[in-house]
């Protein structure tokens, strides 16, 4: 209403004015004053009208008009129209900015391909993955550009519940899974995403199923038909039969350590918690390791014991035990009757060195890295004969990448091998409670 009430009102002024005139002067100086006014109010609309226009051909650079009265009114709402529309054209643009730098920061591929399949757009990622660039093929067809014949069935199913998964065309390396998403009228968003790692996890878990699988198999089968013939005949010679359960033992026992082995590397890798800090008596638990190997050695070797520091370790006194005890059990399994096996406790560069040397049959080149893997033996009889579960250098490197410590291998083939755990010297303490140093026996001296 408050727009209306101002025409109306000089309306009504100039009618009263007119019909004043009228009694007053006469018809023809009332048509006169309304032939005035007519001619004022045309000359100043035109005048209006004119700076309007010339104002909306270029609202950002001529100043907006200025008037009073309804043009006033009309001007006053056409400028805060104006301004609420660039705010919200600011905002958009900074949104799509906002948009275009998020997808530019996607680690996934992202293609826009339109009706045609063409591209309209594609994020750095995609070049990576695919090999595309958003400058230089704008407005290709992606299927010239991608032309793996998975990659066209693909396309043209249009299954857009489907996933393709196929090796990156530029880097075999790399192993992605594609998905079309459609939106908008007809466009497409092609998707792709590296699933390297998650393969390879994938894979991992599909050997070390088919892995514990086969070390299981024998050791059931085993027991599984000794069991068998002592059912069907009850009556066997009692040497016999003691034979059979030796065995079974054996298997048993066998399947036991698997077990056991399975279960500390699952608690390994399910230790999301950081390690105590025990403080291990390294000298004291080298002695009780020694012991450990000679006992295992029944005397078939020549084992001896080097204390260089006395130092302290802080970490998980169970977890440190188990860690060089499979170290020092290997030692004795690899090692044939003669040999010599030295553990030694020493500080190097100021980190702590624990090693077990061995005099026994070395190790290739070739085999060293991959011998912390789950179930990866140089000579799988010998590790079985030995008893050996395939999982006890896979245990050492868990341990000690929890405790911020390394395996260090050398060995040579026919000489022997020396396995060293390396700890950071965070983790060394030094003081009156470190243990004391037992001065290494004389060479050629057995030690016991
Ligand atoms: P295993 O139970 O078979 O001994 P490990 O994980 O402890 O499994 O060791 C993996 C493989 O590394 C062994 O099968 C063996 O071939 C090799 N190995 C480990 N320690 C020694 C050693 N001291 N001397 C020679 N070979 C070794």
């Amino acid at each position: 209403m408050g727009f209306w009430w101002r025409p109306l009102s000089v309306l009504a002024s100039v009618l009263l004015v007119a019909l004043a005139l009228w009694a007053g002067s006469g018809w023809v100086a009332a048509l006169g004053f309304l032939a005035g006014i007519q001619a004022f109010v045309m000359t100043r609309r035109l005048w209006q009208e004119f700076r309007l226009a010339r104002w909306l051909e270029n609202p950002d650079e001529v100043e907006p008009p200025d008037a009073t009265g309804t043009w006033g009114d009309i001007f006053y709402r056409l400028q805060k129209l104006q301004k609420r529309q660039k705010a919200s054209r600011g905002q958009l643009t900074s949104a799509l900015e906002q948009f275009e730098h998020a997808a530019m920061a996607v680690p996934d591929g992202m293609v826009i391909l339109n009706a045609s399949e063409q591209i309209e757009w594609c994020n750095p990622a995609s070049r990576k993955f695919m090999g595309l660039d958003c400058e230089r093929d704008r407005g290709q067809f992606v299927r010239y550009l991608l032309r793996q014949a998975h990659f066209l069935d693909f396309l043209d199913a249009a299954d857009y519940s489907r996933r393709l998964v196929c090796k990156s065309p530029v880097n075999r390396e790399l192993t992605l899974s594609l998905q079309l998403v459609p939106f908008g009228e007809s466009q497409k968003l092609l998707v792709a995403r590296d699933i390297t790692d998650l393969e390879r996890v994938d894979a991992m878990r599909r050997d070390f199923i088919a892995n514990v699988s086969h070390e299981l198999r024998t050791p059931l089968t085993v027991v599984g038909g000794f069991v068998e013939t002592l059912a069907e005949a009850p009556d066997l010679p009692p040497s016999e039969s003691r034979r059979y359960f030796d065995l079974m033992l054996d298997h048993t026992r066998r399947m036991q350590r698997l077990l056991d082995d399975l279960l500390t590397l699952s608690r390994l890798e399910s230790a999301d918690h950081a390690v105590k800090d025990e403080g291990v008596n390294v000298p004291e638990l080298a002695q009780a390791l020694k012991a450990e190997a000679e006992s295992l050695s029944r005397g078939r070797h020549r084992i001896g014991l080097q204390l260089d520091s006395g130092a302290l370790l802080k970490g998980n006194l169970q977890e440190i035990r188990s860690a060089l005890g499979n170290l020092v059990s290997n030692a004795v399994r690899y090692t044939p009757e003669g040999g010599e096996i030295t553990l030694a406790w020493r500080e190097r560069a100021g980190e702590g060195v624990f090693s077990v040397t061995d005099t026994g049959e070395g190790i290739a080149a070739e085999h060293i890295p991959r011998l912390t893997e789950r179930f990866y033996r140089v000579d799988r009889s010998r590790s079985r004969e030995t008893g050996g579960t395939g999982l006890g250098l896979a245990i050492v490197k868990h341990v000690l990448t929890r405790h911020g410590a390394r395996l260090e291998i050398l060995s040579t083939p026919g000489k022997g091998s020396t396995f060293s755990a390396v700890f950071p010297a965070s983790r060394l303490q030094h003081g009156p409670e470190s243990g004391t140093v037992i001065p290494f026996p004389e060479r050629g001296q057995a030690a016991g």
